[in-house]
């Protein structure tokens, strides 16, 4: 079996590499990520991904995409985010694809070329104080009134809804069926009267998260997004699109290769402590390892397999071998690692502790954000190994 790519690939990952090297200012990887400078650039940049048609690039001419087949998507995302170049987009990732697999014609034609060009930032409204991992129990109403839905409750840890004008919402229908059958999703205006943003700091100092609350907001019915009742499924098969994203396994090979490149640098390092020697080899063999896991599920997706228990595989490996990663990052600059990201000391100008997904501090998050480890392997034991419940 030949894991290579063809060369016209490797040349699309060469032009993808030189686009980032040449377009996004070199201040990115020194700011706050969550900052209002990063929000500038991100939006400046995803204008110019946008012109280029690359921010949607599997999608459909007709919906703002350039028919990309799924392999050079993947190579795409890999080389953003090995680079943490602010590519990506959930719009993109989990929202439009669940549009087109279950909205409407008219929603489709409305909704996801506004995706493509970026023009419709959203965020992810699923989860609620009462309702993380046991994601049905949530407890956000939506009450039929006319032609619209009026929607009552509380969301938590809504990535992003402070930058977002859209959010794609799940919320409680049917409050007599069970818990799974009774819920629908929306797509909800961020401006609406009764929805209050509120922000949640991170343990990285960031305000990368919120809480949503919902006043009697109300939705046009044409929001609904498939048939009500079925919100589940489109949330579960949107949840397969995020956990089999490629971010987490990309960011770790940059953040190793730099660990690498410093340790060759400072041979010293090894001569104080020889065990690192064997760590570094190990998270080498993981980041392959990772990266086959995650090269898996978009083999299903090409093949228009279902992804469920390989999905989630590849998020528990990888969002736990960032954690590993940085770790080991964290041994090899000694107590420089801790300081802060103005810091002229402070190693790899901060990423090591507070980049996005890769930094020690925000690694914490990435085996609790779009499902816990305990939780996947609870999917690997039933779906996959067909163990009971
Ligand atoms: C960085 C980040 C970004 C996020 N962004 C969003 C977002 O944009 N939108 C959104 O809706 N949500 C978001 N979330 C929320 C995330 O999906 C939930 O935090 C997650 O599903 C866990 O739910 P919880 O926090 O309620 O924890 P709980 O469900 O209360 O879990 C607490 C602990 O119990 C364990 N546990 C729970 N049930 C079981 C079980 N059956 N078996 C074994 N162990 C179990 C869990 O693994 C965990 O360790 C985000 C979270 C993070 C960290």
């Amino acid at each position: 079996m030949d894991f290579r790519f063809a060369p016209e690939q490797e040349e699309f990952r060469a032009q993808v590499r030189a686009f980032v090297e040449s377009e996004l200012p070199v201040e990115w990887e020194r700011i706050d990520p969550e900052g209002e400078r990063a929000w500038e650039i991100t939006c400046e940049f995803q204008r110019k991904l946008a012109d280029k048609k690359w921010l949607a690039m599997a999608w459909p001419p007709a919906l703002g995409g350039l028919g990309a087949d799924l392999l050079t998507q993947l190579i795409y995302h890999e080389t953003m985010d090995y680079y943490h170049a602010p590519a990506f987009t959930m719009a993109v990732a989990w929202v439009g694809p669940a549009v087109m697999l279950y909205g409407n014609e008219e929603q489709k034609a409305r909704l996801l070329p506004r995706m493509a060009t970026g023009e419709d930032v959203y965020c992810t409204l699923y989860s609620e104080p009462g309702a993380g991992s046991d994601l049905a129990a949530m407890q956000t109403k939506a009450v039929l009134d006319g032609d619209d839905y009026v929607i009552t409750g509380q969301k938590v840890w809504t990535s992003g809804a402070h930058h977002a004008n859209l959010g794609w919402l799940a919320a409680r229908t049917d409050p007599t069926a069970s818990k799974h059958r009774g819920l629908s999703t929306f797509v909800v205006d961020v401006d609406s009267p009764g929805l209050t943003v509120r922000p949640l700091i991170n343990m990285a100092g960031q305000h990368a998260f919120n809480e949503v609350f919902f006043d009697g907001v109300r939705v046009p019915k044409a929001n609904l997004i498939g048939e009500p009742g079925r919100g589940w499924y489109n949330i579960a098969t949107a949840l397969e699109f995020e956990r089999s994203g490629i971010e987490w396994i990309a960011k770790a090979r940059r953040r190793l290769d730099q660990i690498i490149a410093h340790v060759r640098e400072h041979r010293d390092i090894l001569e104080n402590n020889p065990q690192l020697r064997f760590e570094l080899a190990d998270r080498a063999i993981e980041v392959e390892v990772g990266t086959l896991l995650c090269y898996r599920t978009i083999h299903l997706a090409i093949q228009g397999k279902a992804m469920t228990y390989e999905a989630s595989a590849s998020k528990v490996y990888n969002s736990e071998l960032t954690q590993r990663v940085a770790q080991t990052g964290m041994k090899v600059f000694g107590p420089y690692a801790g300081l802060g990201r103005d810091d002229p000391r402070s190693p790899l100008t901060g990423q090591l502790t507070h980049s996005i997904q890769s930094g020690y501090l925000w690694t914490f998050a990435n085996t609790i954000g779009a499902g816990s480890s305990e939780i996947q392997r609870n999917i690997i034991a039933s779906r996959g190994l067909g163990l009971p419940r």
